[in-house]
């Protein structure tokens, strides 16, 4: 139970993530949460460095695909960056992350999950043995719960480390 929500690897941001590491060991798919993954929460624009960062995995022979649990396309403009753009995504649910494997026709070995929330991102992920990268989340947020689930994310992470 616990290692389901160990990631596999961890990073302070998706532009710390070695492209090349990724296509050598065989990594085809990119399944990427956006919310203070790629936009930091409240923000209307992704970084720079982190658009940069999906262009060169693509162009290096990725598939980048976002995988929102929104119900909405909050961000349209970052479709034109991305092969798909998938909302109710229902992290951790692994419907979903089967239903984008199946799309792309890949398996779980050649998937990355990339996102900031060890209990949808990474744990979606790890039930179906898909690579998890767990990166720093852009902005801290919210209130009284959110604040609570950040306390015990960043006490994970320091287990991680
Ligand atoms: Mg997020």
């Amino acid at each position: 139970m616990w290692k389901l929500i160990v990631p596999t690897k961890i990073a302070e941001s998706i532009q710390e993530i070695d492209v090349e590491y990724l296509i050598k060991n065989g990594k085809k798919l990119l399944l990427l949460d956006i919310d203070n993954t790629i936009v930091p929460r409240g923000d209307i624009e992704a970084p720079k460095e982190v658009m940069d960062w999906v262009k060169k995995a693509r162009k290096a022979g990725l598939i980048a695909c976002l995988m929102s649990n929104n119900n909405k396309k909050h961000f349209p403009y970052l479709e034109e960056f991305v092969d798909h753009y998938a909302i109710y995504s229902k992290k951790p649910f692994k419907a979903n992350y089967q239903r984008l494997m199946n799309k792309f026709g890949v398996s779980a070995n050649e998937t990355v999950m990339i996102g900031d929330q060890i209990f949808t991102d990474v744990l979606g992920a790890n039930r179906l043995g898909i690579h998890s990268i767990l990166v720093r989340r852009q902005k801290y947020y919210g209130k009284f719960f959110r604040v609570i689930l950040h306390k015990i994310e960043d006490k994970l992470w320091e287990k991680y480390e």
